[in-house]
């Protein structure tokens, strides 16, 4: 099936007298007859719900049409895009290991992999997107277990040179881990450049109402694990907790999420609730269509913000001036996606003109169907200055413009009288 069809046929496929609409399991428990059936379950021996700690249906189906549009092979939700990047890269690393990642990815995800993570004893080499391959290569270590990167950085709208990150990565054994919440797969399907697991944060365009926090896992299926043993102890050799079974050996391609749920969903517990899938559920019905409209209305943005005198620089992959058209154009033709950044030249005058937009609303969220923006240097990365700033590759006068669904007419008017009312 087609992308737009798996949109809204995909994962959930109701039998002879099923609910029509996906039902929301709003169940932490599951019933059985045996105690026997129930401990095959507890170790993995037969498929099962017990607990929606680990597992629930509805979660599952919504996992399901995420992983068809990813062309993955396996996929699990989780609480929110912060636990997808924590389960995804901690679900291959530990203590003494180290990590890739490109500098342009979102704050949040810097924090966790940066500083969250050192506190665990995994450091990281953070590399700039745009290096050669000779200092990609260069930031490998011995210790080294997976490349993270953002297939669209939030926000600097940068694009990742896919071939060239997964490259490196399989030169060195190890998997390239990508976050692709912004082109979301409707625009970009990263497995098909080299990728091999992929995360989002559907808390974005997936949901696209700004109703529900959630993430997801989805494993192409692609890196062979086995290949690396010592590298990859967690999935090609025992776990002692379930009895001593064998990912790779007992679940095959699937081992990745299967220990990504059986182990760090059972300690740690990020579970995304029933009622939200449900909700990005609906979000997902309506994602290709969405999305189509985000990327042309910020096409038209992006197109008479660069022509408007008072504004001094714009960033949108989409347009052919743009450092990063080539990348878009080869990784992702049918557009990028909704996001694009913007700078008035001062700190001052970008403030002054958020303050006074009328429509487009500030806020802390960005990729919903509503237009809004956000001053990270007077929101996010408030405690910088502008050096600082300048050394976050965030500018002093960066707005952060999230292009809606509304009638383009509209957006640009309110634009306007903003910036030159
Ligand atoms: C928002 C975001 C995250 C974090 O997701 P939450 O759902 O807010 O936890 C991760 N990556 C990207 C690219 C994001 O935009």
């Amino acid at each position: 099936m087609e992308k737009d069809t798996i949109c809204v046929q995909g994962g959930y496929e109701p039998g002879n007298g099923d609910p029509r609409i996906l039902p929301i399991i709003q169940s932490t428990t599951f019933k059985y007859s045996t105690s026997d059936e129930m401990g095959k379950l507890f170790d993995l021996e037969a498929d099962g719900y017990f607990y929606t700690r680990l597992a629930n249906p509805t979660n599952d189906y919504v996992a399901k049409k995420i992983c068809e549009l990813e062309g993955g092979v396996a996929a699990m939700l989780t609480s929110s895009g912060q636990a997808a990047n924590f389960y995804a890269v901690f679900n291959i690393c530990e203590s003494g290991d180290h990590l890739v990642v490109s500098s342009a990815i979102y704050g949040g995800t810097f924090n966790l992999l940066v500083n969250s993570l050192a506190k665990m004893n995994i450091s990281c080499t953070v590399v700039d997107p745009d290096c050669t391959e000779e200092e990609l290569n260069a930031a490998f270590k011995e210790n080294t277990k997976c490349v993270f990167g953002e297939s669209i950085a939030n926000p600097a709208v940068k694009i990742l040179d896919f071939e060239k990150f997964a490259k490196a990565a399989h030169a060195h054994g190890v998997p390239l881990i990508v976050d692709n919440t912004f082109p979301t797969p409707i625009n970009c399907n990263p497995f098909k450049f080299g990728a091999d697991i992929v995360t989002h944060s559907t808390t974005k365009y997936m949901d696209g109402h700004a109703t529900s926090v959630g993430g997801c896992i989805v494993d192409s299926g692609n890196f062979d694990w086995t290949k690396y043993p010592d590298k990859f102890p967690g999935l090609c050799k025992v776990d002692e907790t379930y009895h001593g079974i064998v990912y790779t050996e007992k679940f095959g391609k699937a081992a990745y999420i299967t220990k990504c749920t059986a182990q760090l969903m059972r300690d740690f517990g990020s579970i995304q609730s029933p009622q939200n899938a449900f909700y990005i559920n609906f979000g997902l019905e309506t994602l290709a269509l969405r999305m189509e409209r985000h990327v042309s209305n910020a096409t038209k943005v992006a197109e008479w913000l660069s022509n408007c005198d008072k504004v001094k620089w714009v960033n949108y992959p989409g347009l052919k001036s743009d450092k990063y058209h080539a990348l878009a154009e080869k990784y992702m033709p049918n557009g990028t996606c909704g996001v694009l950044t913007f700078g008035l030249g001062t700190r001052e005058e970008s403030a002054r003109v958020m303050d006074r937009l009328k429509m487009i609303a500030i806020v802390t969220h960005v990729a919903d169907t509503r237009t809004c923006v956000l001053h990270p240097a007077s929101h996010t990365h408030r405690q910088m200055n502008d050096e600082q700033l300048r050394e976050a590759g965030v500018l002093p006068d960066l707005i952060r413009l999230s292009v809606g669904i509304e009638n383009v007419n509209d957006i640009i008017a309110d634009l306007d009288q903003a910036i030159n009312g």
